[in-house]
């Protein structure tokens, strides 16, 4: 929601007539130097929208700021040009609203397209985030991060690794909003305050990191060839994509790192295909080289990928994980009721490659229990228990 700075207005006094966390404004208006308002400038509000109401007969300012809990001076702020004596019955003008419920529904298949524009809707209502790229799938689309606080721990989430688990973006973009629900409304997650960990904490989240590989498993091939023919001939002629886990090149992401992979490649003696196929050498698709990229530009103390099906997390790596990565996945497999693994025989996947490189705490948490693709109705109950995992990656 934007105001218009008036003579004496600060962005503290804003915070205070809006109930907003005042770093959250700053954070929102980051091309606005603190102390530098011009009379008539855009300033935006975080985690309100303004909606149109139609003046009825006997109303007003005070009236209508009262019933919704604002003050008066909220009106004028958002009605720069309001003569509250001449108020005209029929007359429209602005009210700020809180925004207290999900933008997100994540209950619905959830493709590419759909999240961007979540993440555009997301983005409007708290400017506070920012988005941007990490990069560009094989069909060119775009692949971004959100980013959220300004803390020095530097926490990482991603989602959609593989393409068939797509369920994992909803329930990444679902605790996102929960999120920022959370710090405009300062009401806690499970009896968590968050607004210690916007400063604590920089959360980066990259909820699909292989769109073209989500959107082939729910919209089918793509029309443009010449990657409609061939990647259903990858498909062994079949437009049922249901079992499709690799990008749209037939490479599976999350064997296309430097972890050992050679003896991926070994394990795996397919070729390019819906899965397992570790690609001509590691890093050798755009989605795995944006996130290889992005995870050394960030520098990330920790590393959440989030993968169906299985319940379980790992997190070790030929024992080269840090002391501190234990007790962490004992703290998550207590609050989901998932079981920790430590090691199982596989390599060259994100989490190990981060491992090995930085000796930093990274894991595979494997949500929900059944056949990839999972279905929409277990939903609700993968949100639980992965909700308790995405605040302990915070807070721990
Ligand atoms: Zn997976």
């Amino acid at each position: 929601m934007d105001v218009f700075v008036r003579r004496g207005d600060t962005l503290w006094y804003y915070s205070q007539i809006f109930n907003i966390n005042l770093q959250l404004i700053f954070d929102s208006n980051r091309d606005i130097q603190s102390g530098s308002l011009s009379i008539g400038q855009r300033v935006r509000v975080p985690g309100f929208v303004a909606v149109d109401y139609r003046i009825n007969s006997g109303d007003t300012l005070w009236s209508i700021a009262a019933r919704r809990n604002l003050s008066q001076d909220a009106l004028f702020l958002v009605n720069p040009n309001i003569d509250p004596n001449r108020l005209q019955v029929g007359q429209t003008i602005k009210i700020p609203q809180r925004i207290t419920w999900r933008l997100v529904q994540g209950k619905q298949e959830y493709d590419y397209s759909t999240m961007m524009t979540d993440l555009a809707r997301l983005e409007r209502v708290y400017p506070f985030i920012r988005t941007p790229s990490a990069g560009n799938s094989v069909l060119g689309n775009d692949i971004p991060e959100v980013l959220i606080g300004n803390g020095p721990k530097r926490v990482h989430y991603n989602g959609s690794f593989h393409a068939n688990e797509w369920i994992t973006t909803p329930v990444i973009m679902t605790f996102l909003n929960d999120y920022l629900l959370s710090l405009t409304n300062y009401n806690p997650i499970r009896g968590l305050s968050m607004q210690p960990l916007y400063g604590e904490t920089t959360l980066s989240i990259v909820p699909m990191v292989n769109p073209d590989g989500v959107n082939l498993v729910l919209n089918g091939p793509p029309p443009n060839e010449p990657h409609r023919s061939r990647v259903v001939e990858l498909n062994s002629g079949s437009t049922d994509f249901t079992g499709w886990k690799a990008n749209i090149r037939g490479v599976d992401l999350n064997d296309q790192f430097p972890a050992r992979w050679e003896l991926e490649k070994e394990r795996n003696q397919v070729g390019p295909g819906p899965r397992d196929y570790v690609g001509e050498r590691p890093l050798s698709e755009p989605e795995a080289i944006a996130m290889a990229e992005l995870t050394r530009r960030r520098d990330f103390s920790r590393v959440l990928a989030f993968h169906t099906q299985g319940e379980v997390i790992y997190w070790g790596f030929e024992n080269l994980e840090p002391p501190e990565a234990e007790p962490m996945v004992q703290e998550f497999g207590r609050v989901s009721g998932y079981e920790p693994v430590k090691t199982i025989e596989s390599y060259a996947g994100y989490k190990d490659w981060f491992i090995q490189d930085w000796r930093r705490p990274g894991f595979t948490v494997e949500l929900g229990f059944g056949v990839n693709p999972l279905p929409l109705s277990q939903f609700d109950e993968i949100y639980q228990e992965s909700l308790g995992i995405f605040l302990a990656g915070l807070y721990m």
